[in-house]
Protein backbone atom coordinates (compact mmCIF):
# COMPACT_ATOMS: atom_id res chain seq x y z
CA UNK A 1 0.00 0.00 0.00
CA UNK A 2 2.65 2.15 0.37
CA UNK A 3 4.00 2.35 -2.72
CA UNK A 4 0.74 2.96 -4.35
CA UNK A 5 1.07 6.62 -4.74
CA UNK A 6 4.79 6.54 -5.68
CA UNK A 7 3.48 3.59 -8.64
CA UNK A 8 0.50 6.19 -9.63
CA UNK A 9 2.82 8.96 -10.38
CA UNK A 10 5.39 6.90 -11.92
CA UNK A 11 3.26 5.72 -14.58
CA UNK A 12 1.48 9.10 -14.93
CA UNK A 13 4.52 10.33 -15.53
CA UNK A 14 5.65 7.82 -17.66
CA UNK A 15 2.09 8.34 -20.18
CA UNK A 16 3.27 11.93 -19.75
CA UNK A 17 5.84 11.33 -22.28
CA UNK A 18 4.20 8.85 -24.77
CA UNK A 19 1.44 11.52 -25.27
CA UNK A 20 4.68 13.70 -25.60
CA UNK A 21 6.06 11.98 -28.68
CA UNK A 22 4.93 11.07 -32.16
CA UNK A 23 3.05 8.08 -31.57
CA UNK A 24 -0.29 7.26 -30.42
CA UNK A 25 -0.78 5.64 -27.36
CA UNK A 26 -4.23 4.63 -26.75
CA UNK A 27 -4.89 3.61 -30.35
CA UNK A 28 -3.98 -0.38 -29.80
CA UNK A 29 -4.96 -2.38 -27.42
CA UNK A 30 -3.18 -5.56 -26.37
CA UNK A 31 -3.20 -8.31 -28.56
CA UNK A 32 -4.20 -11.20 -25.91
CA UNK A 33 -6.69 -11.20 -22.84
CA UNK A 34 -4.19 -11.94 -20.37
CA UNK A 35 -1.58 -9.69 -18.16
CA UNK A 36 1.46 -9.58 -20.87
CA UNK A 37 4.11 -11.36 -19.61
CA UNK A 38 7.12 -10.97 -22.45
CA UNK A 39 9.55 -13.81 -23.40
CA UNK A 40 11.51 -11.65 -26.12
CA UNK A 41 11.73 -7.33 -26.32
CA UNK A 42 11.94 -5.58 -29.04
CA UNK A 43 15.20 -5.21 -30.55
CA UNK A 44 16.51 -7.74 -28.10
CA UNK A 45 19.86 -9.27 -29.66
CA UNK A 46 19.04 -12.58 -31.24
CA UNK A 47 20.57 -14.88 -34.14
CA UNK A 48 21.47 -12.57 -37.15
CA UNK A 49 18.68 -10.17 -36.43
CA UNK A 50 17.38 -7.58 -33.85
CA UNK A 51 14.32 -8.98 -32.77
CA UNK A 52 11.43 -7.08 -34.29
CA UNK A 53 8.52 -7.41 -31.79
CA UNK A 54 7.93 -8.29 -28.64
CA UNK A 55 7.47 -12.15 -27.75
CA UNK A 56 4.28 -12.38 -25.66
CA UNK A 57 4.33 -15.43 -22.96
CA UNK A 58 1.16 -17.44 -23.83
CA UNK A 59 0.56 -19.37 -20.30
CA UNK A 60 2.98 -22.23 -21.80
CA UNK A 61 -0.21 -23.46 -24.02
CA UNK A 62 -1.41 -22.45 -27.73
CA UNK A 63 -5.20 -21.68 -28.31
CA UNK A 64 -5.31 -18.31 -26.50
CA UNK A 65 -7.53 -16.03 -28.45
CA UNK A 66 -5.66 -13.39 -30.27
CA UNK A 67 -7.86 -10.46 -31.13
CA UNK A 68 -6.67 -7.00 -33.36
CA UNK A 69 -5.45 -4.15 -31.60
CA UNK A 70 -7.36 -2.06 -33.61
CA UNK A 71 -9.29 -1.95 -36.71
CA UNK A 72 -8.46 -2.07 -40.12
CA UNK A 73 -8.04 -5.10 -42.83
CA UNK A 74 -5.64 -8.30 -43.42
CA UNK A 75 -3.67 -7.26 -45.82
CA UNK A 76 -0.97 -10.09 -45.47
CA UNK A 77 -1.49 -13.48 -45.10
CA UNK A 78 1.45 -16.14 -44.31
CA UNK A 79 1.25 -19.55 -44.10
CA UNK A 80 5.01 -20.95 -44.02
CA UNK A 81 6.60 -23.88 -42.08
CA UNK A 82 9.48 -21.68 -41.04
CA UNK A 83 9.42 -17.93 -39.35
CA UNK A 84 6.83 -16.41 -37.87
CA UNK A 85 4.74 -19.80 -38.98
CA UNK A 86 1.14 -18.71 -39.74
CA UNK A 87 0.67 -15.26 -39.72
CA UNK A 88 -1.69 -11.88 -39.79
CA UNK A 89 -0.79 -8.38 -40.67
CA UNK A 90 -3.88 -5.98 -40.17
CA UNK A 91 -3.35 -2.69 -41.80
CA UNK A 92 -5.15 0.31 -39.79
CA UNK A 93 -6.24 3.42 -41.16
CA UNK A 94 -3.97 5.68 -39.28
CA UNK A 95 -1.16 3.78 -41.44
CA UNK A 96 0.54 1.20 -39.11
CA UNK A 97 0.27 -2.60 -39.56
CA UNK A 98 0.03 -5.05 -36.58
CA UNK A 99 1.40 -8.37 -37.16
CA UNK A 100 0.85 -11.79 -35.60
CA UNK A 101 3.06 -14.30 -35.46
CA UNK A 102 3.22 -18.32 -34.59
CA UNK A 103 -0.54 -18.59 -34.47
CA UNK A 104 -1.87 -22.01 -34.20
CA UNK A 105 -4.91 -21.10 -36.28
CA UNK A 106 -6.70 -18.17 -38.21
CA UNK A 107 -10.45 -17.60 -37.36
CA UNK A 108 -13.25 -19.06 -38.89
CA UNK A 109 -13.84 -16.08 -41.47
CA UNK A 110 -9.73 -15.77 -41.94
CA UNK A 111 -9.42 -19.49 -42.25
CA UNK A 112 -11.83 -19.93 -45.04
CA UNK A 113 -10.26 -17.25 -47.14
CA UNK A 114 -7.09 -19.04 -46.96
CA UNK A 115 -8.19 -22.36 -47.22
CA UNK A 116 -9.94 -20.97 -50.81
CA UNK A 117 -6.70 -19.87 -51.66
CA UNK A 118 -4.83 -23.15 -50.77
CA UNK A 119 -7.63 -25.40 -52.64
CA UNK A 120 -6.72 -23.19 -55.62
CA UNK A 121 -3.13 -23.00 -55.23
CA UNK A 122 -2.68 -26.24 -54.31
CA UNK A 123 -0.27 -25.47 -51.80
CA UNK A 124 -0.33 -25.25 -48.03
CA UNK A 125 1.77 -22.73 -47.82
CA UNK A 126 1.10 -19.62 -48.53
CA UNK A 127 1.02 -16.05 -49.14
CA UNK A 128 -1.56 -13.88 -49.66
CA UNK A 129 -1.82 -10.14 -50.06
CA UNK A 130 -6.02 -9.08 -49.69
CA UNK A 131 -6.99 -5.83 -50.36
CA UNK A 132 -9.02 -3.69 -48.01
CA UNK A 133 -12.51 -4.76 -48.63
CA UNK A 134 -11.59 -8.60 -48.67
CA UNK A 135 -11.47 -9.21 -44.79
CA UNK A 136 -12.34 -6.62 -42.47
CA UNK A 137 -11.32 -6.46 -38.52
CA UNK A 138 -12.64 -4.39 -36.48
CA UNK A 139 -10.76 -3.04 -32.52
CA UNK A 140 -10.80 -6.48 -30.44
CA UNK A 141 -12.13 -8.77 -33.22
CA UNK A 142 -10.48 -12.47 -32.33
CA UNK A 143 -8.50 -13.08 -35.46
CA UNK A 144 -6.60 -16.17 -34.27
CA UNK A 145 -5.47 -18.67 -32.01
CA UNK A 146 -2.18 -17.99 -30.73
CA UNK A 147 0.47 -21.10 -31.28
CA UNK A 148 4.27 -22.34 -31.81
CA UNK A 149 3.84 -22.34 -35.64
CA UNK A 150 7.29 -21.39 -37.52
CA UNK A 151 10.46 -21.01 -36.16
CA UNK A 152 9.86 -21.08 -32.84
CA UNK A 153 11.02 -22.72 -29.68
CA UNK A 154 8.25 -22.71 -27.91
CA UNK A 155 4.00 -21.37 -27.36
CA UNK A 156 4.05 -17.63 -28.10
CA UNK A 157 2.40 -14.71 -29.58
CA UNK A 158 5.09 -12.56 -31.98
CA UNK A 159 3.61 -9.07 -32.00
CA UNK A 160 5.03 -6.47 -33.90
CA UNK A 161 4.11 -2.82 -35.40
CA UNK A 162 5.15 -1.55 -38.90
CA UNK A 163 4.67 1.53 -39.84
CA UNK A 164 3.43 2.86 -43.61
CA UNK A 165 7.53 2.48 -44.81
CA UNK A 166 7.67 -1.06 -43.61
CA UNK A 167 9.85 0.25 -40.86
CA UNK A 168 9.11 -2.18 -37.76
CA UNK A 169 8.71 0.11 -34.23
CA UNK A 170 8.76 -0.25 -30.82
CA UNK A 171 5.17 -1.12 -29.72
CA UNK A 172 6.23 0.08 -26.36
CA UNK A 173 6.22 3.40 -28.18
CA UNK A 174 2.37 3.14 -28.05
CA UNK A 175 1.76 2.59 -24.60
CA UNK A 176 1.70 -1.17 -23.78
CA UNK A 177 1.90 -1.63 -20.47
CA UNK A 178 4.63 -4.20 -19.28
CA UNK A 179 5.35 -3.98 -15.11
CA UNK A 180 9.10 -4.12 -15.15
CA UNK A 181 10.25 -2.87 -12.01
CA UNK A 182 13.83 -4.87 -12.02
CA UNK A 183 16.95 -3.07 -12.77
CA UNK A 184 19.62 -4.30 -15.73
CA UNK A 185 22.21 -7.04 -15.20
CA UNK A 186 26.19 -6.65 -16.86
CA UNK A 187 27.44 -9.95 -16.89
CA UNK A 188 30.67 -9.06 -18.12
CA UNK A 189 32.74 -6.22 -19.91
CA UNK A 190 35.63 -6.28 -22.47
CA UNK A 191 37.84 -3.66 -23.69
CA UNK A 192 39.10 -3.07 -26.72
CA UNK A 193 41.83 -1.88 -28.63
CA UNK A 194 41.47 0.16 -31.78
CA UNK A 195 45.05 -0.13 -33.38
CA UNK A 196 48.57 -1.86 -32.91
CA UNK A 197 49.69 1.00 -29.99
CA UNK A 198 46.38 0.75 -27.71
CA UNK A 199 47.02 -1.08 -24.54
CA UNK A 200 45.06 -2.26 -21.81
CA UNK A 201 46.98 -3.23 -18.78
CA UNK A 202 50.08 -4.17 -21.23
CA UNK A 203 48.08 -5.73 -23.96
CA UNK A 204 47.03 -5.22 -27.18
CA UNK A 205 44.20 -7.81 -26.95
CA UNK A 206 40.89 -7.79 -25.33
CA UNK A 207 40.85 -7.50 -21.64
CA UNK A 208 38.01 -8.63 -19.80
CA UNK A 209 37.45 -6.38 -16.58
CA UNK A 210 36.71 -7.68 -13.22
CA UNK A 211 33.79 -6.34 -12.29
CA UNK A 212 32.19 -6.00 -8.69
CA UNK A 213 28.44 -5.66 -7.90
CA UNK A 214 27.82 -3.23 -5.35
CA UNK A 215 24.47 -3.31 -2.91
CA UNK A 216 22.13 -1.37 -5.12
CA UNK A 217 23.51 -3.39 -8.44
CA UNK A 218 25.39 -1.22 -9.88
CA UNK A 219 29.09 -2.11 -10.77
CA UNK A 220 32.21 -0.80 -10.27
CA UNK A 221 35.61 -2.35 -12.55
CA UNK A 222 39.21 -2.54 -11.48
CA UNK A 223 40.87 0.15 -12.11
CA UNK A 224 42.49 -0.71 -15.64
CA UNK A 225 46.03 1.13 -16.90
CA UNK A 226 45.64 1.84 -20.64
CA UNK A 227 46.80 3.90 -23.22
CA UNK A 228 45.46 4.80 -26.85
CA UNK A 229 42.52 4.56 -28.54
CA UNK A 230 40.14 2.25 -26.71
CA UNK A 231 36.54 1.04 -26.50
CA UNK A 232 34.40 -1.04 -24.53
CA UNK A 233 32.28 -3.97 -24.96
CA UNK A 234 29.25 -5.41 -22.51
CA UNK A 235 27.27 -8.61 -22.01
CA UNK A 236 23.80 -7.61 -20.24
CA UNK A 237 20.61 -8.49 -19.39
CA UNK A 238 17.22 -7.04 -18.27
CA UNK A 239 14.63 -9.06 -16.51
CA UNK A 240 10.65 -7.95 -16.68
CA UNK A 241 8.35 -8.39 -13.77
CA UNK A 242 6.78 -12.07 -13.42
CA UNK A 243 8.98 -13.42 -15.57
CA UNK A 244 13.28 -15.13 -15.47
CA UNK A 245 13.86 -14.84 -18.80
CA UNK A 246 16.93 -12.69 -20.14
CA UNK A 247 15.47 -10.12 -22.12
CA UNK A 248 17.30 -6.94 -24.34
CA UNK A 249 18.30 -3.68 -22.85
CA UNK A 250 16.42 -0.71 -24.75
CA UNK A 251 18.84 2.19 -24.14
CA UNK A 252 22.78 1.85 -23.35
CA UNK A 253 24.63 4.61 -23.17
CA UNK A 254 28.18 5.15 -22.41
CA UNK A 255 30.23 8.58 -21.51
CA UNK A 256 33.59 9.05 -20.74
CA UNK A 257 34.42 11.92 -18.09
CA UNK A 258 30.52 12.98 -18.35
CA UNK A 259 30.42 13.35 -21.77
CA UNK A 260 28.27 10.97 -23.62
CA UNK A 261 29.94 9.49 -26.35
CA UNK A 262 28.01 6.63 -27.34
CA UNK A 263 24.29 5.84 -27.38
CA UNK A 264 22.30 3.11 -28.78
CA UNK A 265 18.49 2.56 -28.18
CA UNK A 266 16.10 0.58 -29.91
CA UNK A 267 12.98 2.99 -30.84
CA UNK A 268 12.54 1.74 -34.59
CA UNK A 269 14.97 -0.04 -37.27
CA UNK A 270 14.48 -1.65 -40.56
CA UNK A 271 14.65 -5.12 -42.04
CA UNK A 272 17.22 -4.32 -44.32
CA UNK A 273 19.74 -3.14 -41.32
CA UNK A 274 19.00 -6.10 -39.14
CA UNK A 275 21.97 -8.01 -39.95
CA UNK A 276 24.71 -5.22 -39.06
CA UNK A 277 23.68 -7.16 -35.74
CA UNK A 278 26.77 -9.36 -36.75
CA UNK A 279 28.83 -6.03 -36.52
CA UNK A 280 27.40 -4.59 -33.34
CA UNK A 281 27.76 -7.48 -31.37
CA UNK A 282 31.48 -9.05 -30.91
CA UNK A 283 30.85 -11.54 -33.19
CA UNK A 284 33.38 -14.11 -32.38
CA UNK A 285 32.33 -14.14 -29.14
CA UNK A 286 29.30 -15.34 -29.91
CA UNK A 287 30.64 -18.40 -31.76
CA UNK A 288 33.48 -18.93 -28.84
CA UNK A 289 31.59 -18.48 -25.78
CA UNK A 290 28.18 -17.69 -26.86
CA UNK A 291 27.81 -14.64 -24.94
CA UNK A 292 26.66 -11.12 -27.09
CA UNK A 293 29.12 -8.62 -26.09
CA UNK A 294 27.29 -5.21 -27.28
CA UNK A 295 30.06 -3.25 -28.62
CA UNK A 296 29.68 1.11 -27.11
CA UNK A 297 31.74 1.53 -30.75
CA UNK A 298 31.40 0.84 -34.41
CA UNK A 299 34.53 -0.37 -35.98
CA UNK A 300 33.43 -1.50 -39.36
CA UNK A 301 33.06 1.30 -41.76
CA UNK A 302 29.64 -0.42 -43.66
CA UNK A 303 27.78 0.02 -40.36
CA UNK A 304 25.27 2.53 -40.87
CA UNK A 305 22.87 0.87 -37.90
CA UNK A 306 20.26 3.46 -37.44
CA UNK A 307 20.19 2.40 -33.52
CA UNK A 308 22.86 4.57 -32.82
CA UNK A 309 21.67 7.57 -31.45
CA UNK A 310 25.09 8.81 -30.68
CA UNK A 311 28.61 8.26 -31.57
CA UNK A 312 31.75 10.17 -30.81
CA UNK A 313 34.64 9.29 -32.92
CA UNK A 314 32.90 5.73 -33.47
CA UNK A 315 33.23 4.86 -29.75
CA UNK A 316 36.54 5.14 -29.07
CA UNK A 317 38.27 7.20 -26.85
CA UNK A 318 42.14 8.69 -26.06
CA UNK A 319 43.55 7.71 -23.48
CA UNK A 320 46.67 9.65 -22.75
CA UNK A 321 49.35 9.02 -20.72
CA UNK A 322 48.90 9.72 -16.72
CA UNK A 323 45.96 11.86 -16.85
CA UNK A 324 42.59 9.67 -15.05
CA UNK A 325 39.36 8.93 -16.44
CA UNK A 326 35.88 7.84 -15.69
CA UNK A 327 34.23 5.21 -17.69
CA UNK A 328 30.45 5.25 -17.25
CA UNK A 329 28.29 2.56 -19.28
CA UNK A 330 24.68 2.80 -18.07
CA UNK A 331 22.41 0.22 -19.32
CA UNK A 332 18.36 1.19 -19.09
CA UNK A 333 14.99 -1.02 -20.01
CA UNK A 334 12.05 0.54 -21.70
CA UNK A 335 11.00 1.54 -17.90
CA UNK A 336 13.97 3.40 -16.84
CA UNK A 337 15.52 1.43 -14.64
CA UNK A 338 19.27 1.58 -14.48
CA UNK A 339 22.25 0.23 -14.18
CA UNK A 340 25.99 1.95 -13.90
CA UNK A 341 28.96 -0.44 -14.47
CA UNK A 342 32.16 2.69 -13.47
CA UNK A 343 35.55 1.98 -15.28
CA UNK A 344 38.28 3.94 -13.37
CA UNK A 345 40.81 3.93 -16.15
CA UNK A 346 44.50 5.18 -15.50
CA UNK A 347 46.66 6.47 -18.28
CA UNK A 348 49.73 4.84 -18.54
CA UNK A 349 51.83 4.64 -21.78
CA UNK A 350 53.81 0.81 -20.96
CA UNK A 351 55.35 -1.84 -23.05
CA UNK A 352 52.79 -3.91 -24.59
CA UNK A 353 53.63 -7.28 -23.55
CA UNK A 354 50.80 -9.18 -24.59
CA UNK A 355 49.77 -9.07 -28.39
CA UNK A 356 47.18 -10.04 -31.22
CA UNK A 357 48.18 -13.30 -33.19
CA UNK A 358 47.59 -13.25 -36.15
CA UNK A 359 47.30 -16.16 -38.62
CA UNK A 360 48.53 -15.57 -42.19
CA UNK A 361 47.43 -17.20 -44.95
CA UNK A 362 47.68 -17.09 -48.99
CA UNK A 363 44.37 -15.22 -49.17
CA UNK A 364 44.67 -11.90 -47.87
CA UNK A 365 40.94 -10.79 -48.29
CA UNK A 366 39.94 -6.99 -48.71
CA UNK A 367 36.39 -6.14 -47.47
CA UNK A 368 35.74 -3.38 -49.65
CA UNK A 369 36.84 -5.72 -52.71
CA UNK A 370 35.32 -9.42 -54.09
CA UNK A 371 37.85 -12.05 -53.29
CA UNK A 372 37.82 -15.31 -54.60
CA UNK A 373 38.81 -18.90 -53.88
CA UNK A 374 39.80 -20.62 -57.25
CA UNK A 375 41.08 -24.37 -56.43
CA UNK A 376 41.28 -26.96 -59.15
CA UNK A 377 37.97 -27.95 -58.09
CA UNK A 378 36.37 -25.45 -55.94
CA UNK A 379 35.31 -22.05 -56.20
CA UNK A 380 34.26 -19.78 -54.42
CA UNK A 381 33.26 -15.89 -55.23
CA UNK A 382 32.80 -13.54 -52.30
CA UNK A 383 31.04 -10.33 -53.49
CA UNK A 384 32.41 -7.20 -51.94
CA UNK A 385 31.60 -5.52 -48.59
CA UNK A 386 30.23 -8.98 -47.32
CA UNK A 387 32.54 -9.10 -45.25
CA UNK A 388 33.17 -6.15 -42.46
CA UNK A 389 36.93 -6.40 -42.37
CA UNK A 390 40.31 -7.28 -44.17
CA UNK A 391 41.40 -10.44 -43.10
CA UNK A 392 43.97 -13.48 -43.50
CA UNK A 393 41.26 -15.99 -45.09
CA UNK A 394 42.09 -20.20 -44.11
CA UNK A 395 41.29 -22.00 -47.07
CA UNK A 396 41.65 -25.72 -47.16
CA UNK A 397 40.58 -28.50 -49.72
CA UNK A 398 41.15 -31.56 -47.98
CA UNK A 399 39.45 -35.38 -48.67
CA UNK A 400 36.48 -33.38 -50.36
CA UNK A 401 35.95 -30.83 -47.47
CA UNK A 402 36.06 -27.48 -48.27
CA UNK A 403 37.08 -25.38 -44.86
CA UNK A 404 36.23 -21.59 -45.25
CA UNK A 405 37.98 -19.81 -42.97
CA UNK A 406 35.80 -20.79 -39.85
CA UNK A 407 32.06 -19.48 -38.43
CA UNK A 408 33.66 -17.12 -35.93
CA UNK A 409 34.14 -14.46 -39.03
CA UNK A 410 30.33 -13.12 -39.78
CA UNK A 411 29.12 -12.80 -43.81
CA UNK A 412 26.71 -10.10 -44.56
CA UNK A 413 25.10 -11.30 -47.70
CA UNK A 414 25.70 -14.96 -50.13
CA UNK A 415 28.82 -15.69 -51.43
CA UNK A 416 28.70 -18.99 -54.29
CA UNK A 417 30.58 -22.03 -53.31
CA UNK A 418 31.16 -24.24 -56.30
CA UNK A 419 32.39 -28.33 -57.26
CA UNK A 420 33.68 -29.32 -59.75
CA UNK A 421 31.92 -33.08 -60.43
CA UNK A 422 33.13 -33.73 -63.56
CA UNK A 423 34.15 -37.08 -62.33
CA UNK A 424 31.00 -38.63 -61.17
CA UNK A 425 28.38 -40.17 -63.43
CA UNK A 426 25.11 -38.73 -64.14
CA UNK A 427 23.66 -41.57 -61.48
CA UNK A 428 25.85 -40.46 -58.82
CA UNK A 429 25.27 -36.88 -59.39
CA UNK A 430 21.36 -37.30 -59.10
CA UNK A 431 21.39 -37.65 -55.32
CA UNK A 432 24.59 -35.50 -54.72
CA UNK A 433 23.90 -32.44 -52.66
CA UNK A 434 26.41 -29.44 -50.70
CA UNK A 435 26.25 -29.85 -47.43
CA UNK A 436 27.42 -27.92 -44.33
CA UNK A 437 28.81 -29.37 -41.30
CA UNK A 438 26.84 -27.72 -38.09
CA UNK A 439 28.79 -27.15 -34.89
CA UNK A 440 28.20 -30.53 -34.08
CA UNK A 441 29.48 -31.88 -37.05
CA UNK A 442 25.97 -32.36 -38.81
CA UNK A 443 25.61 -32.21 -42.24
CA UNK A 444 22.75 -29.98 -43.46
CA UNK A 445 21.39 -29.78 -46.69
CA UNK A 446 22.66 -26.51 -48.49
CA UNK A 447 20.02 -25.56 -51.58
CA UNK A 448 22.15 -26.86 -54.21
CA UNK A 449 21.92 -26.49 -58.10
CA UNK A 450 24.06 -28.03 -60.88
CA UNK A 451 25.14 -26.35 -64.30
CA UNK A 452 26.83 -28.15 -66.61
CA UNK A 453 29.69 -30.23 -64.56
CA UNK A 454 29.79 -28.18 -61.41
CA UNK A 455 27.68 -28.39 -58.08
CA UNK A 456 27.13 -24.73 -56.55
CA UNK A 457 25.49 -23.47 -53.68
CA UNK A 458 25.06 -19.87 -51.35
CA UNK A 459 25.40 -19.33 -48.29
CA UNK A 460 25.33 -16.64 -45.48
CA UNK A 461 28.08 -18.46 -42.95
CA UNK A 462 31.33 -19.74 -43.32
CA UNK A 463 32.92 -23.11 -42.04
CA UNK A 464 33.06 -26.52 -43.69
CA UNK A 465 31.07 -27.75 -46.50
CA UNK A 466 31.53 -31.29 -48.52
CA UNK A 467 29.70 -33.12 -51.27
CA UNK A 468 27.01 -35.48 -49.27
CA UNK A 469 25.09 -38.61 -51.50
CA UNK A 470 21.25 -39.04 -49.76
CA UNK A 471 20.09 -42.46 -51.35
CA UNK A 472 16.99 -42.75 -48.80
CA UNK A 473 13.87 -42.30 -50.27
CA UNK A 474 11.40 -40.20 -47.87
CA UNK A 475 9.44 -42.52 -45.33
CA UNK A 476 5.49 -42.38 -45.01
CA UNK A 477 3.37 -43.91 -42.13
CA UNK A 478 -0.05 -43.66 -41.23
CA UNK A 479 -1.04 -41.99 -38.30
CA UNK A 480 -3.31 -43.73 -36.04
CA UNK A 481 -5.48 -45.74 -38.82
CA UNK A 482 -4.56 -49.11 -40.58
CA UNK A 483 -5.75 -49.77 -44.00
CA UNK A 484 -9.13 -50.37 -45.20
CA UNK A 485 -10.44 -48.85 -41.88
CA UNK A 486 -13.76 -47.48 -41.37
CA UNK A 487 -13.12 -43.68 -40.24
CA UNK A 488 -16.45 -42.64 -40.38
CA UNK A 489 -15.91 -40.85 -36.99
CA UNK A 490 -12.78 -39.40 -37.54
CA UNK A 491 -12.09 -35.97 -37.90
CA UNK A 492 -8.95 -35.87 -39.27
CA UNK A 493 -6.57 -37.83 -41.57
CA UNK A 494 -2.86 -38.11 -40.44
CA UNK A 495 0.09 -39.38 -41.87
CA UNK A 496 4.01 -39.26 -40.39
CA UNK A 497 6.46 -38.02 -42.86
CA UNK A 498 10.49 -38.36 -42.71
CA UNK A 499 13.62 -37.59 -44.40
CA UNK A 500 16.79 -39.11 -43.76
CA UNK A 501 19.51 -36.97 -45.62
CA UNK A 502 19.07 -34.05 -47.96
CA UNK A 503 15.33 -33.15 -45.76
CA UNK A 504 12.19 -33.16 -47.54
CA UNK A 505 11.40 -30.54 -50.09
CA UNK A 506 7.34 -31.12 -50.98
CA UNK A 507 4.63 -33.32 -50.62
CA UNK A 508 1.33 -33.73 -51.83
CA UNK A 509 -2.26 -35.27 -51.34
CA UNK A 510 -5.21 -36.43 -52.72
CA UNK A 511 -8.18 -38.30 -52.16
CA UNK A 512 -9.59 -40.26 -55.26
CA UNK A 513 -7.15 -38.54 -56.90
CA UNK A 514 -8.09 -35.42 -55.51
CA UNK A 515 -5.86 -32.88 -53.95
CA UNK A 516 -6.31 -32.61 -50.60
CA UNK A 517 -5.11 -29.76 -48.24
CA UNK A 518 -2.58 -31.38 -45.41
CA UNK A 519 -1.27 -29.28 -43.40
CA UNK A 520 2.65 -30.20 -42.00
CA UNK A 521 3.98 -29.63 -39.06
CA UNK A 522 7.60 -29.81 -40.13
CA UNK A 523 9.17 -30.39 -35.73
CA UNK A 524 6.75 -33.58 -35.35
CA UNK A 525 6.75 -34.91 -39.30
CA UNK A 526 3.41 -34.83 -39.01
CA UNK A 527 0.36 -34.11 -42.07
CA UNK A 528 -3.20 -33.54 -41.24
CA UNK A 529 -6.22 -33.37 -43.57
CA UNK A 530 -9.31 -31.65 -42.32
CA UNK A 531 -12.54 -34.37 -43.32
CA UNK A 532 -14.41 -31.10 -43.38
CA UNK A 533 -12.95 -30.01 -46.16
CA UNK A 534 -14.42 -32.10 -49.13
CA UNK A 535 -17.28 -34.55 -49.29
CA UNK A 536 -16.04 -37.56 -51.56
CA UNK A 537 -19.03 -40.23 -53.30
CA UNK A 538 -19.01 -44.09 -52.12
CA UNK A 539 -17.47 -45.71 -49.22
CA UNK A 540 -14.21 -46.60 -50.15
CA UNK A 541 -11.60 -43.89 -50.53
CA UNK A 542 -7.71 -44.23 -51.54
CA UNK A 543 -5.62 -41.55 -49.83
CA UNK A 544 -2.11 -40.74 -52.15
CA UNK A 545 0.98 -39.16 -50.77
CA UNK A 546 3.89 -38.57 -52.49
CA UNK A 547 6.69 -37.00 -50.98
CA UNK A 548 9.84 -35.83 -52.62
CA UNK A 549 13.10 -35.10 -50.90
CA UNK A 550 15.67 -32.29 -52.05
CA UNK A 551 17.57 -34.34 -54.52
CA UNK A 552 14.28 -35.43 -55.72
CA UNK A 553 14.36 -39.46 -54.35
CA UNK A 554 10.11 -39.73 -54.11
CA UNK A 555 7.91 -42.16 -52.03
CA UNK A 556 4.65 -42.54 -53.31
CA UNK A 557 2.30 -43.67 -50.22
CA UNK A 558 -1.13 -45.54 -51.20
CA UNK A 559 -3.47 -46.49 -48.28
CA UNK A 560 -7.67 -47.19 -48.96
CA UNK A 561 -9.77 -46.14 -46.16
CA UNK A 562 -13.68 -46.70 -45.58
CA UNK A 563 -15.49 -43.62 -44.63
CA UNK A 564 -19.37 -42.69 -45.26
CA UNK A 565 -19.71 -39.14 -46.05
ZN1 LIG B 1 9.33 -12.96 -31.79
Amino acid sequence: MYKKPFLILFLSFVGFVNSQNKYPDDYFINPLEIPLVLSGTFGELRTNHFHAGLDIKTQKQEGLKVIASAEGYVSRINVSLWGYGNALYVTHPNGYTTVYGHLKKFSPKIEKFVKRHQYQKESFTIRLYPNENEIEISKGEIIALSGNSGSSGGPHLHYEIRDIKSNILNPMLFGIKIPDHKKPTIQSAYTYTRNDSSQVNQSNKNVQLVLKRQYNGDFIANTIYAYGEIGIGINAYDRLDGALNHNGLYDLEMRVNGKKIFQFKVDDFSFSESRYINSYIDYEKLIKLKQRIQKCFVDHDTNNLSLYKALNNNGFFNVKDSLDYKVTIIAKDYEGNRTQLIIPIKGRKDSITITKKIKETPHYFKANQVNRISDSLIKVNFPKNIFYEDFYFDYSYDNGLVKLHNRSVPVHNYFRLSFDVSKYSEEELKQMYIAKKNRYGKLNYVKTRRKGNTLYASSKSLGEFILDTDKYNPKISPVGFKANQWLTKYNTLRVKIFDKGSGIKTYRAEIDGEWILMYYNPKKGILTYDFKDKKFEGNTHILKVIVTDNVNNSTTFTIAFNKKY
